[in-house]
């Protein structure tokens, strides 16, 4: 083999080399002998929001405090050869803390020199929860009441303040206290606006669907007025055969209260997996992940192979252009997954409640579409007390 012959294999491996690299499921990121990071693939920056611009040359900034010292280890442990595999915590750029394992190995020059690691992350459990990478009334409060602005540390997945870190506060603890309080305060949640939980979702005893309006209590420029969410039947004035009233009015927020915490009672109950997974058949994430991983493994087999002549390159190329059609489709039907079956969210989640209050509201009206049938029955007249359980009739869906 001439040496241009060989440089040629080496370009066209390379080629292909990177082409694998941008095209992986697992994010792959590589540190050079620095520990900066040099490469950072379009799944790593899915993962962890951050783009190859913003960090390549830089330390990583997804690495939590007290884990800096596991990354380290890991690094001189990997440095004689060999790789490690370990389950840990990364940090996303929205400071969610997101559960991975992660393969590490060095890489090493022609000498032996170490020039520096790849490290392979992946999703621990398969499972995304859909970021929609825009600033929301939810994302903005979760970073401006994370003790980390204050200097201060916590333990990953709590609340609990575990004393200061050993970065520059942005803010002092007692600033960060007092914005904590403010933002605490119920009257600051997200204004529903016309998405509300049931408007439209929801039924009226007669079959109609009810719409989300707002009743006032107290006259017209009175100081002390206040405008109640209610939940409206749509035939609210039909007297027609098929619809007789009394139709729905009720204060909806008690109303999506009770409907939230039937549902994730419901998801807290040790057969709801098996219920409400088979919903997911349809769309089995961590499947289609295993099995994109493995197609893509085998194309960066055969793009070796083909690389070294011994398989003719128009059979890669065929073999490339049905694989990457497939992989193109599992990316669809995996997308599709993360929109459409929000369900699979909470089960298995640690806590259903803290997924579920981190959705959008457009996430949660799936999962409710989903799962259950929401019909409400009027209470009589001068209910003071509603009793939900009889006004707000919960039918649970077979899955489908
Ligand atoms: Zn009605």
């Amino acid at each position: 083999m001439t040496a241009e012959q060989a440089e040629t294999i080496t370009a066209r491996a390379d080629a292909t080399a990177r082409a694998v690299i941008e095209c992986a499921a697992d994010a792959i990121v590589a540190f050079g002998p620095d520990r900066t990071v040099m490469l950072w693939n379009p799944a790593a920056e899915r993962m962890f929001g951050w783009t190859a611009a913003e960090v390549v040359g830089l330390e990583p900034h997804i690495i939590p405090e007290e884990l800096k010292a596991e990354h380290n280890a890991v690094l001189e442990r990997v440095r004689e050869g060999g790789h490690i595999s370990f389950a840990t915590r990364r940090i996303h750029k929205d400071s969610t803390v997101i559960d991975v394992r992660i393969d590490t190995s060095a890489l090493v020059d022609g000498v032996g020199e170490v020039t520096g690691w790849v490290n392979v992350c992946r999703d621990q459990d398969g499972r995304d929860v859909p970021y929609s990478g825009r600033w929301t009334h939810t994302s903005v409060i979760r970073i401006l009441t994370n003790p980390r602005i204050a200097g201060l540390n916590m333990l990953p997945n709590s609340d609990e303040i575990i004393g200061e870190g050993n970065w520059a506060p942005i803010i002092t603890p007692e600033t960060w206290a007092a914005v904590k309080d403010i933002l605490a305060d119920p009257r600051r949640a997200a204004p529903r606006g016309k998405v509300s939980l049931g408007g439209f979702l929801f039924y009226c005893r007669c079959g109609a669907r009810v719409q989300y309006d707002t009743r006032y209590r107290g006259r017209k420029g009175d100081p002390g007025r206040v405008s109640i969410p209610i939940y409206k039947c749509l035939e609210y004035t039909s007297k027609a055969e098929g619809r007789p009233g009394p139709h729905v009015t009720m204060a909806a927020s008690q109303i999506d209260r009770y409907v939230e915490m039937r549902l994730l009672d419901r998801m807290r109950e040790p057969e709801a997996a098996q219920i409400f997974a088979r919903k997911s058949e349809t769309a089995d994430v961590p499947k289609l992940r295993a099995e994109r991983k493995e197609i893509s493994d085998g194309l960066a087999r055969m793009a070796g192979d083909e690389a070294m002549g011994l398989l003719p390159r128009a059979i890669y190329l065929d073999a490339a252009k049905r694989v990457t059609a497939r992989l193109d489709e599992i990316d669809a039907m995996i997308a599709d997954a993360g929109k459409i079956d929000a369900t699979a969210l909470l089960l298995g989640a640690d806590d259903p409640a803290d997924v579920w209050d981190r959705l959008d509201v457009t996430v949660q009206r799936q999962i409710i579409k989903n799962v259950m049938h929401i019909t409400l029955k009027p209470p009589g007249c001068g209910c003071r007390n509603p009793d939900l359980t009889q006004l707000v009739r919960v039918a649970w869906r077979e899955p489908t």
